[in-house]
C-alpha cells in the first residue's frame, strides 16, 4: 500500500527561532493525529540538526538540497552522506526552482538520485511543466521526458522514490491546478511508471501534488485517486493552514 504523505517545503525562510516554534507546533498537530499520515518537512539545512534534537514527534525532516559527492573540495557544500549522518530521511531532487534558478540539469539530478539513493536517503523527486509547456499543450511531453529520467534506477530504488508533480505555473503563484488538471497528471505519471517499470513499482509510488496547495483546496485535490497527498510550501510556514492540510488527506 502506499503512503499518504504532506511533505513541507520552507524553502530559504524562518530564523532559527521562528523555525523552532513552527516546527514544535506542527509537531503538536501531528501528534494529536497519532502519526496517522506521515508529515515530513524540509527546513534549511543549517536547522536540520536543531529540528531532529527537538522532534518528539513522527515528523521526518528532510534536506531541500545537497551535492552529489560524498566528501570533498566543493566549498559551501553539504553532501547526502553528511545529512544521512545528521540523522535526515529524506531529500528533495528536481524541484522547479533547483532546475530554473540553479541550472540543474538532468545529469546533475541523476548524480543526486544516486547519491541520494546510495546514503540510504528517501527521495520525493519533483517534476512540473512551465506556463508556456501547458498553454502550448506540450504538458504531458514535458512531464514524460522528466519521469523517464528515473528509468535507470531498479525497482528497489524505486522503492525509495516519492514522485511531486509541481506545474511550475502553480508554484508560488495562488494558481492551483484544478482538481481535474492534477488528475489527469497523476494518472499520466502512474501509467508512465508501469510503461517504465511494472504495475506493482506504479501502484506502490506515491504521487503528490504541489503548487499553492491550501486548506482551501487541499480536499479537492487529494480526493483524486491517484494523489496521494502534497508538497507545500508557502502553506507550510502556517502551523493551522498545514494542520488542515494534513487532516484535509
Ligand atoms: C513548492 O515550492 O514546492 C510549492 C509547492 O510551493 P507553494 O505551495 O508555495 O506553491
Amino acid at each position: 500500500m502506499r503512503k499518504k504523505i504532506v511533505a513541507g517545503n520552507w524553502k530559504m525562510n524562518l530564523n532559527v527561532h521562528e523555525a523552532k516554534l513552527l516546527f514544535q507546533e506542527i509537531s503538536a498537530i501531528v501528534s494529536k493525529d497519532n502519526g496517522a499520515h506521515e508529515v515530513l518537512i524540509f527546513p534549511s539545512s543549517i536547522y536540520i540538526e536543531s529540528l531532529l534534537n527537538i522532534n518528539q514527534s513522527s515528523i521526518e525532516i528532510g534536506a531541500q538540497n545537497f551535492h552529489h559527492q560524498n566528501k570533498g573540495a566543493f566549498t559551501g557544500e553539504v553532501s547526502a552522506m553528511q545529512l544521512k549522518q545528521l540523522g535526515c530521511k529524506w531529500a528533495l531532487v528536481g524541484h522547479s526552482e533547483r532546475r530554473t534558478i540553479f541550472h540543474e540539469n538532468d545529469a546533475d539530478l541523476l548524480n543526486k538520485l544516486k547519491a541520494a539513493l546510495e546514503n540510504d536517503l528517501q527521495v520525493i523527486y519533483c517534476c512540473g511543466e512551465s506556463l508556456n509547456e501547458r498553454e502550448s499543450g506540450m504538458y504531458f511531453e514535458k512531464i514524460g521526458e522528466q519521469i523517464g529520467l528515473l528509468k535507470t534506477l531498479s525497482q528497489n530504488e524505486m522503492n525509495h522514490i516519492t514522485i511531486a508533480y509541481e506545474p511550475i505555473w502553480a508554484i508560488g503563484t495562488g494558481k492551483t491546478a484544478s482538481p481535474a488538471q492534477a488528475a489527469e497528471m497523476h494518472d499520466f505519471i502512474r501509467t508512465k511508471l508501469e510503461s517504465i517499470f511494472n504495475l506493482e513499482v506504479a501502484d506502490s509510488t506515491s504521487l503528490l501534488y504541489g503548487g499553492s496547495c491550501s486548506p482551501q483546496n487541499a480536499k479537492d485535490l487529494f480526493a483524486c485517486s491517484n494523489i496521494d497527498g502534497g508538497l507545500i510550501g508557502g502553506a507550510s510556514l502556517q502551523a493551522n493552514a498545514f494542520g488542515e492540510i494534513i487532516a484535509a488527506i
